[in-house]
């Protein structure tokens, strides 16, 4: 007997897979390695021969192909990972299903949409009904940092998939944009001293506080810069600061970080010209330098009229959906497809209020619906 979409989600809830984000695998609660075998497993039991595919840091992302013979191919796709539990939250990783709701960390971000695409899956292959596409399903490591697991992906489906649908906490409605980002270290250089003889040094961090402002004087600006349809402006937030080595000393370096979400109509040439400008403004060049940071993700503008995309208007439609499409604030794994010529929407259930939150959770009902959706997307003669 086949597992009820929820009893799934649990097991996906127990399984931590906490993404490290930069730093080590502590402990078994980080990477996604056991996630993705039970998953593998998940696949291999409905019938489908999974492959593991490897991030060039090792982690494993998983993915499987449903061969209709048809000439469309369809990839589902959801995250493995989760943010880090909250330290006041009890045990995270042990499903509790209270008034119609399941709490765990990744219930809605994003193990919700995975096991409605498995459960969604599953019951296709039962059913013996014809898929209306040729489907892959894919989960993937890392969405929540360096997205390696799609770019790995997404570099191996080139060419063999037209279109995915990417699983994100969107209370079931469309997503068919949304921001890039792209974020960077500024570091501002000065000359150490005694703090007694301030003036034989050169204080980096009076410099990092200019460079700050600066940058914050940019931020402000875009609020009156490019503009998207859909998406609004652009943004900028410094997130960190780091400098000096001790009160009694002048400091040699300071850096910051800057966070930059850019729109589909905005060059990221552009983007990292305007920056620089600003800040060389408050600093000449030479005194700090700008890196970027490997967490970069392009934008994502997918065209909405297209067969494949009324095919989704449609599904939401029989689930009694609003098939409208609307903005979303953060970056998807969708991005990295789309640059492999994979165009993409999101859509999954959960609200993207609860995810990376103390208290994460999902309503059941929404789960069990999109079971529904996913299956009227890629399953043939359910859409009336
Ligand atoms: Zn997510």
């Amino acid at each position: 007997m086949a597992l009820s979409v929820t009893e799934l989600l649990s097991d996906l809830v127990s399984i931590p897979s906490v993404n490290p984000t930069g730093g080590p695998l502590q402990d078994e609660t980080y990477g996604e390695a056991r996630l993705a075998r039970f998953v593998a497993e998940y696949l291999t039991g409905v019938g489908l021969k999974p492959e593991v595919l490897k991030a060039p840091d090792g982690r494993d992302s998983v993915y499987a192909v449903l061969d209709a013979g048809r000439e469309e191919t369809v990839l589902l796709e959801a995250h493995l990972d989760t943010v880090p539990p909250n330290p006041d939250q009890g045990d995270p990783f042990t499903p509790r299903i209270e008034k119609g709701r399941l709490f765990g960390r990744g219930a809605c971000d994003t193990k919700g949409s995975m096991a409605a695409m498995l459960t969604a899956l599953a019951r296709i292959i039962d059913s013996g009904e014809e898929p209306a596409v040729n489907i892959i399903f894919a989960a993937a490591a890392d969405e929540e940092y360096g997205m390696l697991g799609s770019r790995a992906l997404a570099e191996k489906l080139e060419g063999k998939a037209g279109f995915a649908v990417i699983g994100e906490p969107t209370r079931l409605r469309m997503a068919t944009s949304h921001k890039g980002v792209i974020r960077w270290r500024v570091t501002a250089w000065g000359k150490g001293a005694h703090a007694a003889t301030p003036t034989l040094g050169e204080n980096a961090i009076y410099r990092a506080a200019r460079l700050v402002s600066a940058a914050e004087e940019h931020a402000e600006s875009l609020s009156t810069g490019a503009s998207h349809p859909v998406l609004g402006e652009g943004t900028l937030s410094v997130g960190t600061i780091v400098g000096g080595s001790g009160v009694n000393t002048v400091p040699e370096g300071c850096s910051f970080t800057i966070d930059r979400r850019y729109l589909p109509n905005e060059s990221l040439e552009k983007v990292e010209a305007d920056l620089t400008a600003a800040l060389s403004s408050a600093v000449p060049p030479g005194g700090w330098t700008i890196e970027r940071l490997p967490s970069e993700c392009p934008p994502l503008d997918t065209a909405e009229d297209t067969a494949l995309v009324r095919r989704i208007q449609k599904a939401l439609e029989a689930e009694g959906l609003d098939p409208s499409a609307i903005p979303l604030p953060y970056a998807t794994d969708a991005a990295m497809f789309a640059r492999h010529g994979i165009p993409g929407v999101i859509l999954g259930p959960g609200d993207a209020a609860e995810a990376h939150t103390a208290e994460e959770s999902i309503d059941l009902g929404e789960l069990e619906k999109a079971v529904g959706v996913f299956r009227r997307i890629v399953e043939e003669g359910t859409l009336g």
